[in-house]
């Protein structure tokens, strides 16, 4: 790759000069795009859950932040539901913590194959999930949780040398109500809060925010 650059020196000894100028910048250029490559690699590594391929906690909160944002402004419905694996630390110490991993991956996919295009599912870490669903109200919300916990708990897992089994998931969905002020924090609270409920009431259930 070649910088040109020219100047017209204008007429000497009865003919127009021209200075041209070639300078190899290759290498500066093959330096810039790899660095660009190596940026959007980066931003995606720091915005995926390195364990499922699903969004991490840190992207989940940054995209629930923005779709806020965009409810409030144009006062579209929003949706969250955060889903927790239950009794999980017992597949772990039945199966051994690769089979548990393996449970999660599995989980994921059961995830990605019930959300549509717009919903944004990830793991905020450990057994628990969250899907944001733009565009969705408090019956839509509740519609697609109850399709999550069904597929959840439809899969079977059969880890070598073990008897195959089924995992079951607790969730808790809020929507965020736009003529309210309260923002991103409150709207994962209510439902966690929910969440929990769901597992108090006996769990493998959907619970919804007060
Ligand atoms: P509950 O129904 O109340 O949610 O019970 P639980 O056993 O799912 O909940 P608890 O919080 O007691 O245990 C969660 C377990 O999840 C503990 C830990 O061993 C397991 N865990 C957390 N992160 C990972 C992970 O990345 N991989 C695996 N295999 N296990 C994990
Ligand atoms: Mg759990
Ligand atoms: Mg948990």
């Amino acid at each position: 790759t070649f910088e040109v650059s020219v100047t017209l020196l204008g007429p000497q000894g009865g003919r127009d000069r021209t200075v041209l100028v070639l300078r190899d910048i290759t290498r500066q250029v093959t330096m810039e795009n790899d660095l660009r490559a190596a940026t959007a690699a980066l931003a995606v590594l720091a915005n995926t859950d390195d364990l499922t391929g699903l969004a991490n906690r840190r992207r989940l909160v940054e995209r629930l932040k923005e779709e806020v944002e965009r409810s409030r402004r144009y006062g579209r419905p929003l949706s969250l539901i955060l889903l927790d694996l239950d009794h999980f630390k017992g597949v772990n110490d039945a199966c051994g913590h690769a089979a548990g991993d393996e449970v999660l991956r599995v989980t994921a996919r059961a995830m990605e194959s019930v959300c549509r295009d717009l919903d944004v599912p990830g793991r905020m870490g450990g057994e628990e999930f969250a899907v944001i669903l733009p565009e969705t109200d408090a019956a839509g919300a509740r519609t697609l949780a109850d399709r999550l916990r069904l597929e959840i708990a439809r899969c079977l897992h059969s880890p070598e040398g073990h008897e195959p089994f089924q995992v079951t998931a607790s969730l808790g969905v809020a929507t965020l109500d736009p003529e309210s002020d309260r923002g991103v924090e409150a709207l994962m609270q209510a439902a966690d809060e929910a969440m929990y409920r769901a597992k108090d009431q006996g769990r493998n259930r959907v619970a919804m925010a007060r």
